[in-house]
């Protein structure tokens, strides 16, 4: 639908959960509809997964669902309107659910005296407001002192960037939001404050004991994710860098460069990875954005990253539909530049039965770059190819053809791939021949254009890709 290379993720929200919008938002250019399980009922994710399948099958388009869950965040519970909190004043943060003021806030966190030790920073709605312990009594109630004052309100997130929490990453909350998102069918489950390639274990686990094919997007938002980041880009399908609470958890001066080296560290193993949080904030409710958004969008494009993602801007936004015209004129704008297509980065061989593929599909974008092919068709199963091939960022979009319905969703998040449900593998020369006549019907593709093939030979066992083939209309 949209020519672009670079995905949108939208998150779904009061502003975006009609059919009218959602479908604007679609014909603009979202590939990914985002859920977002720190708000909402059950029935309103429902109700919008119905809608965007409805809308799929009008418009012909393969959308994306992302259950992101939330995870360990910490908040504190309600407060008195106006509590203002005074550069080194006490406040006392205890464990249970009452109404907070300036001297004892409230956190349902019940661990946290237990895990906070006296001198560890304590930061308040998105770092706005600073503690430090001065000291616990490893029970309920936590002595602070205010370093950085402001008013507190209620709810607010609280982000402990120096402690060893002991909740693990899915919570109580999380398995039971993860069964109800399973469910649905959603594509992408989002694992929030991942902290070792271990969590991603244990969700991926989960999801398979559950029967579904759900793949997973690890969220860095935690100094120890950035420590284990090898780890975890190995161990997940999928990565977001999650700015809003990572700029919290580490100096927001080292955000940008944890943003370029997670980028460069997931194209080299062929996964997919969402700029997220803030990129276009001020259209939460102006018409346009800011001239420096403009520019982080415009860099997240020049990085390298699959796809960049707005939460406040579509979910509670004045403008979501707005909002994804913006962020789809830039994108285009930065693909002029030839400088983010062939990598040219050759496979590393880390798996000797993924040598042959591996190899086909860095190949592939040479050969395609060399004879100007208009296309790349991938025929995959797994999708597996479809994520080698786009890992090398061609300049010729990736068509992948594939049986396999459960893939169709998940390949939007991946950066220049569309997918075709294709089930007719009768025999290479069929089937080339077929494929071509199917994308020169979509109007992708044109009289004497190339095209480069990647496949298995025999097509009809589809085995590993072992072959590959230019061709022309
Ligand atoms: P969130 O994740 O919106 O679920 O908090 C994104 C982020 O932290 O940036
Ligand atoms: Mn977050």
């Amino acid at each position: 639908m949209s020519q672009k290379f670079t995905k949108i993720v939208a998150t779904v929200g009061p502003a975006s959960t009609s059919r009218e919008v959602l479908e604007g938002m679609i014909k603009e250019g979202v590939n990914v509809i985002r859920l977002n399980f720190s708000h909402g009922e059950y029935e309103t994710h429902a109700t919008t997964v119905e809608r965007v399948k409805a809308i799929d099958q009008d418009l012909g388009t393969h959308t994306a669902l992302l259950a992101d869950m939330q995870g360990p965040k910490l908040r504190v519970g309600m407060m008195e309107d106006g509590a203002e909190l005074v550069v080194g004043a006490k406040i006392v943060i205890r464990v249970g659910e009452e109404t907070g003021n300036a001297q004892t806030a409230w956190t349902r966190y019940e661990k946290f005296a237990e895990d906070v030790q006296a001198g560890e920073p304590v930061l308040l709605d998105d770092g706005k407001l600073r503690l430090r312990v001065e000291e616990t009594n490893g029970k309920d109630a936590v002595t602070c002192v205010v370093e950085h004052g402001g008013i507190l309100k209620s709810r607010k997130g609280l982000n402990l960037p120096s402690t060893k929490i002991s909740l693990p990453s899915l919570t109580t909350k999380d398995c039971e939001d993860l069964e109800f998102a399973l469910g649905l069918g959603v594509d992408w489950i989002g694992l929030s404050f991942v902290r070792s390639a271990a969590d991603v274990v244990d969700l991926r686990e989960r999801i398979q004991a559950a029967g579904s094919h759900a793949r997973i997007v690890a969220k860095v938002e935690k100094p120890e994710a950035v420590d284990d980041l090898v780890g975890i880009v190995e161990t997940t399908d999928a990565v977001m860098i999650a700015r809003g609470d990572l700029g919290v958890e580490v100096p927001m001066e080292q955000v940008p460069m944890i943003q370029k080296r997670t980028i460069e560290m997931c194209q080299r193993q062929g996964k997919p990875v969402i700029v997220a949080t803030q990129m276009m904030e001020s259209m939460v409710d102006s018409i346009a954005p800011t001239r420096a958004e403009v520019t982080d969008v415009a860099n997240a494009v020049l990085d390298g990253a699959d796809a960049v993602m707005l939460s406040g801007e579509t979910s509670v936004g004045d403008h979501p539909i707005e909002v994804i015209k913006a962020m789809k004129a830039i994108v285009t704008e930065i693909e002029k530049e030839p400088r983010i297509y062939h990598l040219h980065r050759e496979p590393e061989d880390i798996r000797p039965e993924r040598q042959v593929t591996d190899a086909i599909c860095y190949n592939a974008c040479e050969l395609a770059q060399r004879v100007g092919a208009k296309v790349i068709v991938t025929m995959t199963f797994s999708g597996y190819t479809a994520y080698k091939v786009a890992s090398q960022r061609p300049h010729a979009p990736i068509h992948v053809f594939t049986g396999n319905e459960s893939i169709l969703g998940q390949l939007a998040l991946c950066w220049g791939v569309e997918a075709h449900l294709y089930n007719k593998m009768v025999s290479t020369d069929h089937t080339i021949s077929d494929v071509k006549n199917i994308l020169q019907k979509h109007g992708c593709v044109g009289e004497g254009d190339r095209v480069i093939h990647v496949a298995s030979m025999p097509i009809a066992e589809a085995g590993m890709s072992n072959m590959l083939k230019v061709s022309e209309i």
